[in-house]
């Protein structure tokens, strides 16, 4: 290595009153009170959104929680034919199947447990891909909150479809061929000033 290819930052020498540091310190506290006073007369600053009463408005590519969807005497679609957990990457699909009384030629099993732990969900959206019978499919409902990791393994209690299909918006996939809008945020992002130029002196290392 040359020694042209190091950068030296040396710090600027403290001035007289930085070295005192009282006169730092209050001009830290002077920016804090700024932006204080700032969020709280003007929102001047403020750049998150204040959910649950401001909600952002997402992605058309959004895909929340999952749906299991049912057949017209309202069982299960799924036959327990683990496509989905096997292409699950994130290996948080748990299904045990059992023998279905009223198997067709079309299936065999049904799924006496499906669970889907959703802190593990990275909402890819494979398992909708891999299943053969249309029987999960991807919301758009995704505010969750758990208290616990129980909470937050979905049963086939609650992934099975409780009401028409018509009812659900859908999660994104491609081939549903939604149309993509804009992501606005309620709260306007303030714009931060360009990056100040370099040094003189460091820009002048070679
Ligand atoms: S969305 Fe992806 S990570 Fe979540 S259960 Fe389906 S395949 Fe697994
Ligand atoms: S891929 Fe479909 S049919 Fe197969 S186990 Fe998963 S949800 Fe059920």
């Amino acid at each position: 290595m040359r020694n042209t290819d190091v950068v030296v930052c040396d710090p600027k020498p403290l001035r007289f009153w930085q070295r005192f540091y009282l006169v730092e310190v209050l001009k830290g506290l002077g920016v804090t009170l700024r932006h204080f006073l700032g969020n709280l007369f003007g929102r001047k600053y403020t750049v998150t959104v204040e959910w649950p009463e401001v909600k952002r408005e997402y992605s058309d590519r959004l895909r929340g929680r999952h749906v299991l969807l049912t057949r017209e005497d309202g069982s299960p679609r799924c036959v327990a034919c683990y496509m989905c957990e096997t292409a699950c990457p994130a290996d948080c699909i748990h299904i045990e199947a059992e023998e279905d009384p009223t198997s067709t030629v079309e299936w065999e099993k049904r799924p006496k447990v499906f669970n889907i732990d959703l802190l593990r969900c990275v909402f890819c959206g494979l398992c909708v891909d891999a299943c053969p019978k249309e029987a999960i499919i991807m919301t758009r409902h995704h505010e969750m909150a758990f208290t616990g990791r129980e909470e937050a393994v979905a049963t086939i209690d609650t992934l099975l479809q409780k009401g028409p299909i018509d009812r659900i918006d859908l999660g994104y996939r491609p081939y549903y061929g939604r149309e993509s809008r804009p992501i606005t945020l309620p709260i306007p992002v303030r714009v931060e000033p360009a990056p100040k130029a370099p040094r003189p002196d460091l820009a002048a290392t070679p």
